[in-house]
């Protein structure tokens, strides 16, 4: 009786991928496919972050297949940001005169890929803020190897109309805390259910209010998909894991993760 219960109340769960590549090329050949399976499981919300002016026609495709269930950000990814990030800046101006996005993202800094574009890294990822800041938009930070960076500006620009998701966090506790104290939510996703992956040693001490779930799908497939294709499907891997570590029923996680997306998001 029991199992049918909780059977049926899986189905009427509501998880909300907040962070989904789903335009990319490695969706070219079975994107519905995988759409249809992430619904399957649950994830009826997908939040899509941009990259840069490349992707803005598969984006909008997107949105216009699944109208009530593909969210649209727009943003100049940071491992993008190359000698003509002006214009791309401008591609994304033009694309929040015209019509409404729910974040600016992806944007921040990272020094994994390139220390050599730090300086034009910062003014583009504080122009975005600012575009954020105007349009009354959260953001949606990506950060690799730049936490110290990434700090400094939130710290410069902090204030109640900045607030976002601090996207597939890696940091300490305190950094945790950090990002928290200055509006940010946490986007959770494959790494928390790493064997090395850190976070799952401290998120305990963090008030679910400041989590949200997503995939970063097709990068950082959760175990046991490690190295593999990620989709959004896989979600629910992260949501087990976030189960067991807050003593939580899966349900519950869904609930409040997803309640978390829709305040960031307002929708
Ligand atoms: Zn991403």
């Amino acid at each position: 009786m029991r199992i049918i219960f909780s059977k049926a109340y899986f189905c009427l769960m509501i998880i909300t991928d907040t962070h989904t590549h789903l335009y990319s090329e490695a969706f070219d050949e079975d994107r519905d496919i995988i759409i249809q399976r992430a619904m399957d499981a649950g994830v009826k919300r997908f939040f899509i972050p941009a990259i840069d002016s490349t992707y803005t026609d598969g984006m909008l495709r997107l949105e216009k297949n699944y109208p009530d269930h593909v969210y649209l950000m727009t943003g100049l990814h940071p491992t993008h940001v190359k000698k003509n990030y002006r214009e791309e800046l401008d591609h994304v101006e033009r694309l929040l005169e015209q019509r409404n996005f729910y974040a600016i993202g992806e944007i921040g800094i990272d020094l994994y890929w390139d220390t050599s574009t730090l300086e034009l890294q910062q003014k583009a990822f504080r122009h975005q803020i600012n575009l954020a800041k105007h349009y009354e938009l959260p953001i949606v930070i990506h950060c690799r190897e730049s936490f110290d960076e990434i700090f400094e500006i939130l710290e410069e620009e902090k204030g109640d109309e900045l607030y976002g998701i601090f996207h597939c966090f890696t940091g300490t506790i305190e950094q945790a805390k950090q990002a928290i104290s200055l509006n940010m939510k946490l986007g959770i996703g494959g790494v928390v259910t790493f064997k090395n992956g850190k976070i799952d040693t401290f998120l305990d001490q963090i008030d679910l209010e400041h989590i949200v779930l997503e995939t970063d799908s097709p990068y950082l497939a959760p175990a046991p998909f490690r190295g593999k294709r990620n989709e959004s499907s896989y979600i629910i891997y992260v949501l087990n894991r976030l189960s067991d570590i807050y003593k939580l029923p899966a349900e519950k996680i869904a609930e409040i993760t997803t309640n978390n997306s829709r305040n960031v998001f307002k929708i």
